[in-house]
């Protein structure tokens, strides 16, 4: 595939996308690939792309202008043909297969329940609602990646198939299972494009 095709789609609904999109923009140029973001708004605008991020934001409004949208049946199947996924924060919950919340419990939201892993919503509580901490993600190197959480989630348990990625004190905020990739943090915030470049790898690698 020529790095001149390259189109990258961030999924437009709600939420930090922007963000995202310039982190991605970022990416590409440090790798020096030729490409495109794109917003994704419609089951439609998923042709021809060949890696989607699911932003940070709320999950139970995404969930449902997924749901209504149509994207959300769409994005199982951009999935299931293996193109990759990267999930942040919310993104993160949305692709979960079980959701609870810390306080309210099982929150019965929809989610495309593409990655085996069962996500605590805002895991760090009141005192932990907003904070940065340098995370050892061995994948990206040996430089720490500054891991910014705000009414972050964690995953609570997983499935064998998954691989964790990054913990700190003990819970898991970032985990990979085949083309899906997810973090309690957003990566699009860190002024570090490590990330983002690791997915874009995956993302054109053929
Ligand atoms: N707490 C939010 C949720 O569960 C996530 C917050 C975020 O994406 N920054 O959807």
């Amino acid at each position: 595939m020529s790095n001149s095709s390259v189109k990258i789609g961030v999924l437009a609904l709600q939420g930090a996308i922007e963000e995202h999109v310039q982190a991605t923009k970022l990416a590409l140029k440090s790798l020096g690939i030729e490409g495109e973001v794109l917003w994704i708004k419609k089951p439609e605008h998923l042709e021809g792309i060949q890696g989607l991020i699911i932003p940070g934001g709320e999950s139970t409004v995404m969930g449902r202008l997924m749901e209504t949208s149509g994207l959300l049946e769409a994005i199982k199947k951009f999935a299931k043909e293996g193109r990759p996924i990267l999930g942040t924060c919310s993104g993160m919950v949305l692709l979960a297969r079980e959701v609870y919340d810390r306080v309210v419990g099982k929150t019965g939201q929809p989610t495309l329940k593409l990655m085996d892993i069962t996500v605590e919503r805002n895991a760090f509580g009141r005192q932990g609602e907003s904070f940065e901490r340098d995370l050892e993600i061995p994948l990206l190197g040996e430089k720490k990646f500054k891991g910014v959480f705000i009414r972050a989630p964690i995953i609570q348990s997983m499935g064998g198939n998954v691989k964790p990625l990054c913990h700190i004190n003990g819970k898991i905020v970032a985990a990979q299972q085949n083309n899906i990739l997810a973090t309690s943090f957003h990566p699009e915030l860190a002024e570090d494009t490590r990330l983002h470049e690791f997915f874009l790898k995956k993302a054109t690698e053929k």
